[in-house]
């Protein structure tokens, strides 16, 4: 009887939380996020990671960051020590869209949900695809170039032919211009899919043209990096200024080059709502919550939930109403 009194007695105390009890408690596990980038290479990555780390923080989310640096083995690997690491979602920017799904299924294996970030991962069925609207994006430079030079040569510097982005825009450039080349208007002298989106790369290819044909009136590079290799080359035949070249990403040598005239276009795309956009989505999937999200894409095999931001043509005269105005690029850095 004395031990059975003892034990409730200690079973009331030490089983009923005391207010002091409570607040000893371990914390709840926070949910892990892991960050996959194919690359930091081009200046709009920084943004993406910065907004997406900060903004994971903001959620209580702890976030993992790896870069590939453009290697594949690399990202299999980065992505098994993320997986190590705990985390419940992967927010990946695949290096190779084919390649990527051996990651997805590895991380779906390990019951870790995949975000498709900006670029797509082929038949591989990722939770999410989260981008801007690539075929827009082609439209929006090709639209630009045949308004300033409605007849003429184009070079097309395309980016990385295993990046989806790169075929996405192709789509898009091809749907504007074929029109304008089938009843000759326009000739398109070279079409070239860079490797790695390398800005050597493109330079030597835009050389290559010159030294053949001078004789160039418009040059749409898959994005700013391309766009300023093209631009070097073009210079060295002074040609800098005379022929209409566009890119994507708002870079900030790309927006200077708005200002001083050697670039017609930039396509920009609001990184931060692209970054928030996969925060908020991935701490939905660590919760098992409905995403809400009725648009389908397919990656060849699968139909994947696809969320797109459209994308915006920048041009000298709305830089400062879009790209300076979100504080993208800096009034003082671009007018320097
Ligand atoms: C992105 C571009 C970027 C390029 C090179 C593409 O997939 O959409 O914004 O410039 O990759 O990294």
């Amino acid at each position: 009887l004395i031990l059975l009194t003892a034990f409730n007695f200690y079973g009331v105390w030490y089983g009923r939380p005391t207010r002091q009890a409570v607040a000893q408690q371990p914390p709840k596990a926070k949910i892990r996020i892991g960050i996959s980038l194919g690359t930091l290479k081009e200046e709009r990555w920084v943004h993406d990671r910065d907004i997406m780390v900060a903004k994971a923080k903001e959620a209580g989310a702890e976030v993992y960051v790896q870069n590939a640096n453009n290697d594949d083995t690399d990202q299999v690997d980065q992505v098994k020590y993320l997986i190590g690491k705990g985390i419940k979602v992967l927010i990946l920017v695949p290096n190779d869209m084919k390649k990527a799904a051996e990651i997805v299924s590895m991380a779906h294996k390990a019951g870790v949900k995949v975000i498709s970030y900006d670029r797509l991962v082929l038949d591989a069925g990722v939770d999410l695809y989260l981008s801007f609207d690539n075929e827009e994006v082609g439209r929006l430079m090709a639209k630009a170039l045949l308004a300033a030079r409605p007849t003429g040569n184009y070079v097309i510097l395309n980016g990385a032919p295993n990046d989806d982005n790169s075929l996405q825009i192709k789509a898009g450039y091809d749907s504007v211009l074929g029109p304008s080349e089938k009843n000759g208007k326009i000739k398109i002298l070279a079409e070239y899919f860079t490797p790695n989106w390398l800005e050597e790369l493109a330079f030597r290819k835009m050389d290559g043209v010159l030294q053949k044909n001078r004789d160039v009136q418009a040059v749409l590079a898959g994005d700013d990096s391309l766009a300023g290799a093209a631009i070097e080359a073009l210079s060295e035949y002074r040609l800098a200024g005379k022929v209409e070249v566009v890119g994507q990403d708002a870079d900030l040598a790309a927006c200077r080059r708005l200002v001083q005239g050697t670039q017609l276009m930039t396509v920009y795309k609001p990184i931060d709502k692209l970054a928030s956009l996969a925060i908020k989505m991935a701490m939905k999937l660590a919760r098992g919550e409905p995403l809400g999200i009725q648009d389908k894409m397919s990656d060849g095999t699968y139909q994947v939930p696809y969320q797109f931001i459209t994308p915006i043509a920048v041009e000298r005269s709305n830089l400062d109403a879009t790209v300076l105005k979100d504080g993208y690029q800096n009034r003082d850095d671009v007018y320097q």
